[in-house]
């Protein structure tokens, strides 16, 4: 039985799907006007642990990720730049192949992280879909839920009853901490575009025409029209960063429900942030890392997703560098272990299997899940079962272990000349030159494990 936490009732409970075995899951997908912060790549991360949880668990998961590549203005509000316009007039270049460019190094990213990501009709984006928004749009209006302002179409949100049942807040309260930048047209600060007129003084590169005049869609309506189109509505689950709760998201539902008198998403399941060193992470405060940073600190993208393993996703995650190498220094021990055991196929139960399905279940309780691995390796299992475990497991961690289980690296003979130095060195107590002769072995790209019985395993440090 798997438990998720469903920040619409503020509740863990167990996971039902519509369909019997049939889950239909959105998650956001990004923007793309720059290249995503381990902060946006933690809440990917996390939205792949509980897709690959759900394929563990037997479910066949259709999974829908859109590209916004129109529509998102600076600072989240109905006002400002567009986020992609922006970028394309600061790089004088073509709107549309700034949004090519940055999808293409998201997918760089997602696939050093080992995120399996949607592809073809599965990743909409929104400049495909203005027909549909601009049809959803027309139902709010139809239905006397939108009104005109000057700089356009709008979404009363008064008129809709369920305002705020997913943050949790009135209308009237909607104020501290949410950026809602002033624009006095509006009728109530919460109410939000549904379609924005192209400036009259300047042509923009993305816009097109509609019944209430040449525009652009609202960053919010792209979502829930292709939700509509391609999951149905309701579906089972829709994810996000806890940012998007009680903006994006409580939008969302709104002109959804609205328009089709159902609920959208059954569970809305949300990833808390990333900080770095105890505070926001920002293009201001210099700390807006991005994977290439860590790669060149001669990090393994996969370390980080280790890292991000090792806390629960509704929990925050404190970056810092020391932090990152333990996760890489855990990563490489488990590395070790999956090139010493014999190759298998995974397994598909079992006592170890239970523990680790259970601690996934339990809200994706991913640290615990990784105890288990350890425990289950350091167990008196049988090799061959220890490797059909670990295969198994990592199909839902995902730290690319099944290329690498069952396949020893022989090091070069200089290398092994030194670790047998330190062996000596070991073995007559002398640990400063046993250090040392470790970080030589290191300044050459090895690491070197000492094993169990007085052994020592040599492996690649990249
Ligand atoms: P964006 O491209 O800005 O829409 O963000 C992509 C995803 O990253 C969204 O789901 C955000 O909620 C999420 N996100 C943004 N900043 C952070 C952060 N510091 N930590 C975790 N997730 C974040
Ligand atoms: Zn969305």
């Amino acid at each position: 039985m798997l438990k998720l936490w469903n920040t619409l009732h503020r509740a863990l409970e167990e996971f039902k799907p519509i369909k019997g075995k049939n889950v239909g899951l959105y998650t956001c997908g990004p923007t793309v006007y720059n290249p995503a912060t381990i902060g946006n790549l933690r809440t990917y991360v996390f939205e792949d642990i509980l897709k690959r949880t759900l394929v563990s668990l037997g479910y066949k998961v259709h999974h829908v990720m859109n590209i916004t590549d129109v529509g998102h203005l600076v600072g989240d509000g109905d006002s400002g730049e567009d986020k992609v316009e922006k970028e394309a007039a600061k790089q004088g270049k073509d709107a549309w192949d700034i949004a090519k460019m940055y999808e293409r190094m998201f997918d760089k990213d997602m696939m050093r992280l080992n995120i399996i990501t949607p592809v073809g009709k599965d990743r909409p984006h929104a400049t495909g879909y203005i027909k549909q928004q601009i049809a959803l749009v027309e139902k709010l209006e139809d239905k006397g839920l939108t009104y005109r302002i000057s700089d356009g179409i709008y979404f009363d949100t008064t008129k809709f009853d369920g305002y705020g049942k997913l943050s949790g807040q009135r209308i009237g309260d909607k104020q501290a901490g949410i950026r809602i930048e002033l624009n006095r047209e509006k009728k109530h600060p919460t109410d939000f575009a549904l379609w924005k007129f192209s400036p009259a003084d300047a042509v923009r590169q993305m816009e097109w025409n509609s019944p209430w005049g040449r525009g652009f869609p609202g960053w919010h309506v792209e979502c829930s029209a292709m939700a509509e189109e391609l999951l149905g509505q309701p579906f089972d689950i829709h994810c996000g960063g806890v940012d998007h709760i009680a903006v994006h998201h409580e939008n969302e539902i709104a002109q959804s429900e609205a328009a089709y008198g159902k609920p959208l998403a059954n569970y809305w399941v949300h990833g808390e942030f990333l900080l770095v060193d105890g505070g926001r992470m920002g293009k201001s405060e210099g700390n807006a890392y991005l994977l290439d940073d860590l790669i060149a600190k001669k990090f393994d993208p996969l370390a980080y997703r280790f890292y991000c393993l090792g806390t629960h996703y509704r929990s925050k995650l404190n970056f810092t560098w020391e932090g990152l190498e333990g996760a890489q220094n855990a990563l490489r021990k488990l590395q070790v272990e999956a090139r010493r055991l014999p190759s298998a196929k995974a397994a598909t139960k079992g006592e170890w299997i239970e523990k680790f399905t259970s601690a996934m279940s339990d809200d994706l309780n991913s640290s615990e899940a990784l105890a288990v691995v350890w425990e289950m390796l350091k167990s008196k299992t049988d090799e061959k079962e220890k490797a059909s475990n670990l295969l198994a497991m990592d199909e839902v961690l995902g730290l690319g272990l099944a290329g690498i289980l069952g396949k020893p690296i022989q090091a070069p003979g200089e290398i092994v000349a030194i670790a047998e130095e330190r062996q000596l060195a070991r073995e007559s107590k002398d640990w400063k030159k046993s250090d040392e002769l470790r970080d030589k072995i290191a300044a050459k790209g090895w690491l070197i494990e000492d094993g169990k019985n007085g052994g020592y395993d040599l492996q690649p440090l990249s």
